[in-house]
């Protein structure tokens, strides 16, 4: 029946049942499935600000916040407006538009790294990209990433990746040739004497070090203080390139991403959670930055909740691409007016007021849900990178900072579905896995973190009964 038929079902549970006639594993995306979590997903049916509503009816203070791109909240109205507007004149039109060269511009403007910005329609697009462009201009084939990174899920990035793959324990996947998977080298994350010991073994054929600026896929494991300019120094001293994977936290943490939080504004770990007000770039912001990388990756924010992200960067490297260079790219609905639209109106709203307003929120949230936590006993560590947070379970966690996939790993992970569904029970959607950032909107405010606040006992107490 169609979609509004009365005949449909309407609960989450037969939704779910029929999706997974019809759908594999009646999801689009697996990090939907409440995998590790169990129960059947709610299906929502509408959100407004900090809040999703399911097909019951039920009403959600939510943490997922569309896995990252809903800064603003969800349906603010001016975003809205500026699709309506667009769909209006035309959904596509396999031609160029003004909006994708005022949305290029715009992206530059925060990150001034990004000479050129190439628009497409996913993260896995804009990351597999720039993985062709660093081998095109390096003529190189190896590849470095880091265990528990997440970069989407093209076949060379698929190994030891965060997000879902972290969620459901796997190391990698089935389909990717080993030929393509020989050509990319997994290190440890934050292990300095890993990334040296790999380039003085491999440096010359290295066409690049893909990283998260601050990873959030396997939990949030921000950067050790130094560890991304040290990538940034090993690669240039090898001819090999940087690619800064700001898909996650792009346009999120602060105007100029985790790299403006860290390489500007000189973030570290013991800032963490104090609602740093992240700063723009400067015209002196080569002189200031401590590191520049070559490639930048965006999504999620700069779409504003659209399909839509992007591939930046050094403009010789850029104009490799197709069609000023060898290196073939190309989307039908690449640069989208519908997802130009939502991105341009977000990147327009999310001035220095929202980002100071989330990072004061998620703060908040962070501070009450550890206070909850501390009183029931529950050894636990709450990690920041800007206003991106996660908490990991266990004794070991709680003891020293998480610095690693291996130890985000080690952590006691059974705590966190009876957490999850106390919350769930008690009007607070979070990401369904142990492994996701928690995901704060301006929307958010004093009504939302008290809700989480009062919530918060029940789930600890939950956690501490696991
Ligand atoms: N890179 C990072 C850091 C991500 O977090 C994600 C998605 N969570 C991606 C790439 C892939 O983006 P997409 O899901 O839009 O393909």
């Amino acid at each position: 029946p169609p979609v509004d038929d009365p005949r449909r079902p309407a609960t989450s549970a037969a939704l779910f049942e029929a999706a997974r006639a019809v759908i594999p594993g009646g999801v689009d995306s697996p990090v939907r499935a409440f995998g590790s979590v169990g129960g059947a997903p709610a299906f929502i049916s509408s959100a407004s600000g900090a809040r999703v509503r399911n097909v019951e009816g039920r009403e959600y203070v939510d943490l997922v916040g569309s896995w990252g791109p809903a800064l603003l909240g969800h349906a603010h109205p001016e975003v809205v407006e500026a699709v309506r507007r667009a769909a209006g004149r035309g959904l596509s039109f396999g031609a160029p538009t003004a909006a994708e060269t005022a949305l290029a511009e715009a992206v530059r403007s925060r990150v001034p790294a990004a000479e050129r910005v190439r628009l497409v329609s996913t993260g896995t697009e804009a990351t597999m990209t720039a993985v062709r462009l660093a081998r095109g201009a390096t003529g190189r084939d190896l590849v470095v990433k880091f265990s528990g990174c997440y970069h989407g899920h093209s076949d060379g990035l698929l190994a030891e990746a965060g997000s879902g793959l972290a969620t459901g324990g796997l190391p990698g996947s089935a389909g990717v040739p080993a030929a393509v998977a020989g050509l990319t080298i997994v290190l440890p994350y934050n292990d300095l004497e890993a990334l040296r010991a790999c380039f003085s073994a491999h440096g010359e054929r290295i066409a690049a070090v893909i990283t998260e600026a601050a990873p959030a896929n396997m939990g949030v494991v921000p950067p050790a203080p130094g560890f991304n300019e040290a990538i940034r120094t090993v690669t240039a001293e090898h001819g090999a390139l940087m690619i800064a994977d700001e898909v996650l936290t792009g346009f999120r943490v602060g105007p100029a991403g985790f790299w403006g939080l860290e390489a500007l504004d000189g973030w570290d770990r013991t800032q963490a959670g104090t609602g740093v007000t992240p700063s723009r770039p400067g015209a002196d912001w080569r002189q200031r930055a401590t590191w520049v990388p070559d490639l930048l990756t965006f999504g999620k924010v700069v779409g504003g909740g659209a399909p839509l992200a992007a591939v930046a960067g050094r403009a010789e490297l850029m104009e490799l691409l197709a069609p000023t260079g060898p290196v073939y790219q190309a989307g039908t609905l690449s640069g989208s007016p519908l997802a130009t639209a939502a991105g341009l109106a977000t990147l327009a709203l999310a001035d220095d007021e929202v980002y100071a307003t989330v990072a004061q929120h998620a703060g908040q949230i962070a501070q009450v849900v550890g206070q909850a936590l501390e009183a029931q006993g529950v050894p636990h560590r709450v990690q920041h990178a800007g206003s991106l947070f996660s908490v990991f379970f266990g004794q070991r966690a709680a003891e020293q900072p998480v610095g690693s996939y291996e130890e985000a790993r080690a952590q006691e992970t059974w705590r966190f579905a009876p957490f999850f569904h106390a919350f769930l029970d008690a009007g607070v959607a979070l990401p369904p896995s142990v492994f996701e950032a928690w995901f704060v909107s301006a929307a958010h405010g004093q009504a939302e973190v008290e809700l989480i606040a009062r919530a918060a006992g029940e789930a600890a107490r939950a956690a501490a009964q696991a």
